[in-house]
């Protein structure tokens, strides 16, 4: 497996593996923060299903972070991350793009990427700025790579809709592909941040899949009023009092409006803190 470190070497990789595969070949890229777990691997499979080679890029985007987040604990655990990785690919040509920061900010950079209106709603209306981070990293890696496919997750169902817009409005031909929510079994949705949780968090952390599936179950029985749906699932969080609900909200994937009434495709999304670990989750109607 080969470790790219510069953006000329992901270049030179995207260039030797078109040569390698020709006309048909298909370039995935997977862009992740690393501390990889099972979310990470799926979205890896899918890109090995579809594609001819893979590149996951491993960065954490001091960008997206605020200034009193978890930029300098968030858990790097690169030596794991490729041994993960390396037992993925076998007889697969899969590459790791781990560049430094200066790498992907040159010094001096002054260019950001704002996805207007979309950038501030839902976790960028708690964390300020967070996707003006995303956007520009994901826009650098977008085009670096020069890939025909990019994997992400639903997990993160806001970004989803800020790199779909940008995708568009920048005219990145790369086509975006959505993995659905890996969760253990009693419905934690994975995250590298879990790794912050004790065993008593984890078990109150439960507290967000379960008003998810209060809300599911409410919506299949006929209750489409976001008032009445946000109701019931503020009820389950008052279950968990030690959980701070950031937002519970009900929206228009694409735009992340709100919406009164839920219609099929809408977006449940919610943010709560556990101790200090902020965790997201959601659900698509
Ligand atoms: P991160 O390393 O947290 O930036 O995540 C990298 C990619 O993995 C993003 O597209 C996430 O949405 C995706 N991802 C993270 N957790 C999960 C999960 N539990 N299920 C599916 N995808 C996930």
């Amino acid at each position: 497996m080969q470790i790219l470190r510069t953006v000329q070497e992901l270049r030179s990789w995207t260039k030797s593996t078109r040569a390698i595969f020709g006309d048909s070949a298909k370039l995935g890229l997977v862009p992740t923060m690393g501390a990889l777990h099972a979310g990470h691997l799926s979205l890896v499979r899918a890109a090995m299903d579809e594609c001819s080679a893979v590149v996951v890029s491993i960065f954490v985007n001091p960008t997206q972070f605020g200034p009193s987040e978890d930029f300098d604990r968030y858990p790097r655990t690169f030596a794991a991350d490729c041994a993960l990785l390396e037992a993925e690919s076998a007889q697969f040509e899969i590459a790791v793009f781990a560049p430094s920061v200066d790498e992907l900010y040159p010094k001096g950079a002054k260019t950001f990427v704002e996805v207007d209106e979309l950038s501030s709603r839902l976790d960028g209306h708690s964390r300020p700025g967070h996707f003006r981070g995303v956007a520009t990293i994901v826009a650098k890696l977008l085009i670096v790579a020069a890939a025909d496919r990019a994997y992400f997750g639903q997990k993160d169902a806001a970004q989803v809709a800020v790199i779909r817009r940008l995708t568009a409005d920048l005219l990145i031909p790369t086509k975006i592909i959505i993995c659905p929510i890996v969760r253990e079994a009693n419905g934690l949705a994975l995250s590298s941040r879990n790794a912050y949780l004790t065993p008593e968090q984890r078990e109150q952390a439960l507290v967000l899949s379960r008003a998810l599936r209060t809300i599911k179950s409410k919506f299949a029985a006929g209750e489409h009023s976001t008032t009445a749906l946000k109701k019931a699932a503020l009820e389950v969080f008052a279950e968990e009092p030690v959980v701070r609900l950031d937002f519970v909200e009900f929206v228009e994937w694409e735009t992340l409006k709100p919406v009164e009434s839920i219609t099929e495709g809408n977006l449940c999304a919610l943010a709560a803190y556990v101790g200090s670990t902020r965790l997201i989750d959601n659900l698509i109607f």
